[in-house]
């Protein structure tokens, strides 16, 4: 058992290593735990180019490791490991890592991230950001002009396809039901887009292409009719899971299990406990709107830990 942390933060992505530059400044000295993949989701993306600051764009890994130098740089403790069981039942906050090491806190700011859901073919690995993403914000502009397809027929397929409809000669909607499962007014939407073509009953068989993305065999999966789609990027939109598994039984969550923050706050329902980035967004789910929240996570917690000093 060591000391306790002032403020414990769960998470190394955009919005774990804002929290903590802010928290570092004034003077909380917080503890980081990077987690399973430090640096988070943007550690597999390539190029970053709607990050302000970077007007050449910036490699994902790249972004993160200058985060994490200026995390330190202020003297945050970044460790290494996972965080695998908590109780905020207790005061102070118990967090356990690796399953063995018990560490206190006063203050904890859940930046653990959401993680993209995959088809879990092969070529869908070996092809990932060589044309395969799950993320049409972050990589849609490489295709600029050709030929995509999108998987899946959520809000999130339905708000994918339309943003690469923009910039897209055609998307090819991959849907394996006959209806969509997104909203009336984002179904309508892509329904009423003249380069959008819905392949209702389809599911995907594999990507082809050997260092870059030719095309997509789909199947229809009443008449297991086979198609080759030409195509250069293929977008896996079949929703995300907020990493937050831990927090079960302590946190408020929406059905899908993204944490509940009181609006206009990262404020969880148990006072000392602040939640940031995509753990507790399934809207904007952007590296700067993570990284927005991870600040607001930060000054929730100073002035928290402010007022609980002087009670
Ligand atoms: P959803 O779970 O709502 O939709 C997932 C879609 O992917 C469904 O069409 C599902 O098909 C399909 N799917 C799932 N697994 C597979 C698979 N293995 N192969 C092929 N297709 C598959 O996820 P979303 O990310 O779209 O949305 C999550 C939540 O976030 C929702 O509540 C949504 O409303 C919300 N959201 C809101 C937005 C907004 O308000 N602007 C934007 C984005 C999301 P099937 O229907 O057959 O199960």
């Amino acid at each position: 058992m060591e000391d306790v942390a002032n403020v414990l933060i769960i998470g190394s992505g955009p919005a774990g290593y804002t929290a903590a530059i802010y928290a570092a400044r004034a003077g909380l000295k917080p503890v980081l735990y990077q987690g399973g993949q430090p640096g988070g989701q943007l550690t597999i993306t390539n190029d970053v180019e709607n990050y302000p600051g970077y007007p050449e764009g910036v490699n994902g890994p790249t972004m993160m490791m200058d985060f994490q130098a200026q995390a330190e740089r202020f003297e945050t403790d970044v460790r290494y490991g996972v965080v695998t069981g908590v109780d905020f039942k207790k005061y102070p906050f118990e967090v356990t890592v690796d399953e063995e090491e018990v560490v206190n806190a006063k203050s904890i700011i859940i930046s653990t991230g959401a993680s993209a859901k995959w088809l879990g073919l092969p070529s869908e690995e070996r092809l990932n950001s060589k044309g395969v993403s799950a993320c049409a914000v972050c990589d849609g502009f490489f295709f600029k002009g050709q030929e995509v397809a999108v998987v899946g027929g959520g809000d999130t397929a339905c708000e994918e396809a339309s943003y690469l409809a923009k910039l897209c000669s055609k998307v090819h909607m991959i849907v394996r039901r006959d209806v969509l499962r997104a909203s009336k007014i984002m179904a309508k939407r892509v329904m009423s887009t003249p380069n959008i073509e819905i392949h209702w009953h389809t599911e995907t068989e594999e990507i082809l292409g050997e260092s870059e993305v030719e095309a997509v065999r789909v199947f229809n999966n009443q008449t297991g009719e086979k198609t080759d789609i030409p195509i250069k990027g293929f977008f896996v939109a079949i929703g995300h899971q907020p990493n937050t598994n831990l927090f079960k039984g302590f946190l408020d969550m929406d059905e899908s299990g993204y944490i509940v923050t009181l609006p206009g706050s990262t404020r969880t329902n148990i006072e000392g406990v602040f939640a940031s980035g995509d753990a507790q967004d399934k809207i904007y789910r952007q590296a700067v709107t993570a990284a927005g929240s991870g600040c607001m996570a930060a000054l929730d917690a100073e002035r928290w830990l402010a007022e609980k000093e002087m009670a």
